[in-house]
């Protein structure tokens, strides 16, 4: 499973030869084990590094069961390893050759769906569960004392008031509390044991809102949102809802960049759209933050005597007037050469307000 440990470990690395870094989306929705093996193939077309090609595609043809909805592989020939994470999460496409692991994927991942906590509440007792990337890594009980419904009949009750209400006792107020404070106990140290990083609590909104009160202030912070649900629900059921909302902060993040992107470059301050403008950023070792459509690939010329990159249309380079070579896709020249001067990549589900700017932009770094 990946984690914060895999993802410093990569990090962490200093390969002495080119690594091949592949992403591929194998989600069921988006055909089968063949389709995806098409993708793949002309994904890794054009790639020079031979090995590291050869070994990925053993890879896939040997070890990969096809499971999951998506595969994310990072191969060193050079130095004779390769390592794979499957995801129950869906990734977008992106193959690219570099000096270190592509990452910047996987983090974004972690960011919006690693780490989730569930709590399932009533008045007797609490489930709780562990989701990771997607996945269910563990889930716990605890049952408290029965509550007695010793019926009295009378005017409606109001929670916490005290004086015998109907359907209510004190003694009933007091299990429910102590219960009460027994599941956030309970809950408290699953989530540390865990490393919940958020947290969501599912039942009736008056067990959400009891709950939710009695948890500490720090961990009040870390509640995401809350939903109704019964304590009998499936794990797929209560992962469906963990789902829910790493998609919206996904969305969200995405959003929020798209925004960026496109006010400051209104301003000509701090960004840049459309192709020919991003690779002039990309020559001079500015941008930030790639952003580009998924599956995105453009015929461009490299300059043979800079090796700038430039886009099909152009007759000299831009940078120093020099002669033009035509490249099958300088999209992936481009995002070799931003990571490579340490700027980051995001790769963005197709849009209209994505096709609008030209499919391609970056913040940059100055
Ligand atoms: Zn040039």
């Amino acid at each position: 499973m990946f984690d914060d440990s895999e993802l410093r470990g990569l990090l962490s690395m200093s390969p002495t030869h080119p690594v091949l870094s592949v992403y591929l989306n194998t989600d069921p929705s988006r055909g089968n084990a063949d389709e995806y093996r098409l993708r793949l193939r002309n994904m890794l077309k054009n790639l020079t590094l031979d090995e590291d090609v050869d070994a990925v595609e053993r890879f896939f043809r040997q070890q990969y069961d096809w499971c999951g909805r998506g595969v994310v592989v990072f191969s060193c020939a050079g130095e004779g390893w390769l390592r794979s994470y499957t995801l129950a999460l869906p990734v977008r496409d992106l193959v690219q050759a570099g000096n270190s692991p592509v990452v910047k994927l996987l983090t974004n991942l972690l960011d919006n769906y690693g780490g989730y906590g569930v709590i399932l509440v009533d008045k007797q007792g609490a489930r709780a569960f562990s989701f990771h990337l997607g996945e269910l890594v563990e889930q716990e009980g605890v049952m408290g004392k029965p509550v007695r419904h010793t019926k009295r009949g009378g005017a409606s009750s109001v929670p916490g008031q005290r004086g015998g209400v109907a359907g209510r006792t004190d003694h009933m107020d007091e299990v429910v509390e102590r219960n009460m404070k027994d599941a956030v106990a309970f809950a408290l140290r699953f989530f540390e044991e865990k490393h919940i990083r958020r947290v969501l609590i599912g039942g009736t909104d008056e067990n959400v809102a009891q709950f939710r009160a009695l948890l500490p202030k720090a961990w009040q912070s870390l509640v995401v949102g809350d939903f109704p649900m019964s304590m009998t629900a499936s794990h797929a059921e209560v992962l469906e809802k963990a789902l829910a909302v790493g998609l919206a902060a996904e969305r969200e993040h995405e959003a929020h960049l798209m925004q960026r992107l496109v006010t400051a470059a209104a301003k000509g301050e701090g960004a840049v759209t459309g192709l020919a403008r991003t690779l002039a950023v990309v020559n001079d070792g500015r941008v930030a933050l790639l952003v580009l459509r998924e599956g995105l690939r453009e015929p461009g010329q490299c300059c043979r005597e800079c090796e700038a990159l430039a886009p099909a249309n152009g007759n000299t380079c831009p940078a120093c007037g020099g002669l033009l070579a035509p490249v099958p896709d300088v999209i992936d020249l481009a995002v070799g050469r931003a990571l490579a001067h340490g700027g980051e990549v995001q790769v963005m589900a197709p849009s209209d307000r994505l096709l609008a700017l030209g499919e391609i932009g970056a913040l940059l770094r100055y």
